[in-house]
């Protein structure tokens, strides 16, 4: 650490910020910002300037909770949709990958991650209560689960059955099918593999 305390202020902040990054400690996170000193000047400019861009155009939906660059999503925003399927995932590079089979024409609802009791990841820190809010609609009939094969998906998945059986007893559970290898997540399941799950999905 003495060596840290010599560095100059300015140069000691942004590394303590940048080892905040995932995959970055406090080493590589001097390298990154001794790279970006060395940079001229515009190319840095243009770096800063991406990350406050990043914050100010991009927002959460605010009915599906995907990334969006509007208030409410083009794929929320989609009249042509059918209102009765919500497809509901971890998060919103699931939505992507679905919307690239072409095969899903509902609507879908970002958890925002999986029940993890390992991880300490309980009921309260996923958005159930929009998913709740969203049932009270009316308008869905089935739920389909997009959550992956892992354990995590497993406990989640058995989490939303029991709040569907007590609160919307009327609304059809299903799946994904066969074809999600045990332990996936969606994000690394293949395009064909995720087309054919969803068209052939099972009730739960
Ligand atoms: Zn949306």
């Amino acid at each position: 650490m003495a060596a840290q305390t010599t560095l100059p202020a300015p140069l000691v902040e942004l590394v303590e910020q940048l080892a905040k990054l995932p995959g970055l400690g406090p080493k590589s996170a001097l390298k990154v910002a001794m790279t970006l000193l060395e940079w001229p000047r515009s190319r840095a400019d243009s770096l800063g300037d991406g990350i406050l861009r990043l914050r100010e155009r991009l927002c959460l939906c605010s009915r599906c909770a995907g990334l969006s660059e509007t208030p409410v999503c083009p794929v929320c925003a989609d009249p042509t949709r059918r209102p009765e399927e919500l497809c509901l995932v971890s998060q919103w590079d699931s939505v992507m990958l679905l919307e690239e089979t072409a095969q899903f024409g509902g609507y879908y609802l970002v958890l925002g991650g999986l029940l993890d009791p390992l991880e300490g990841v309980t009921p309260g820190q996923l958005r159930l209560d929009a998913l709740r809010a969203r049932l009270a609609e009316g308008a869905v009939t089935e739920c389909i689960l997009a959550l992956g094969a892992t354990l995590a998906a497993e406990s989640t998945a058995s989490h939303i059955k029991n709040l569907l059986a007590r609160e919307f007893p009327g609304v059809r559970l299903t799946r994904l099918a066969q074809g999600i290898p045990l332990g996936a997540e969606v994000k690394y399941v293949d395009k064909e593999t995720l087309s054919q799950s969803l068209r052939f999905r099972q009730d739960l």
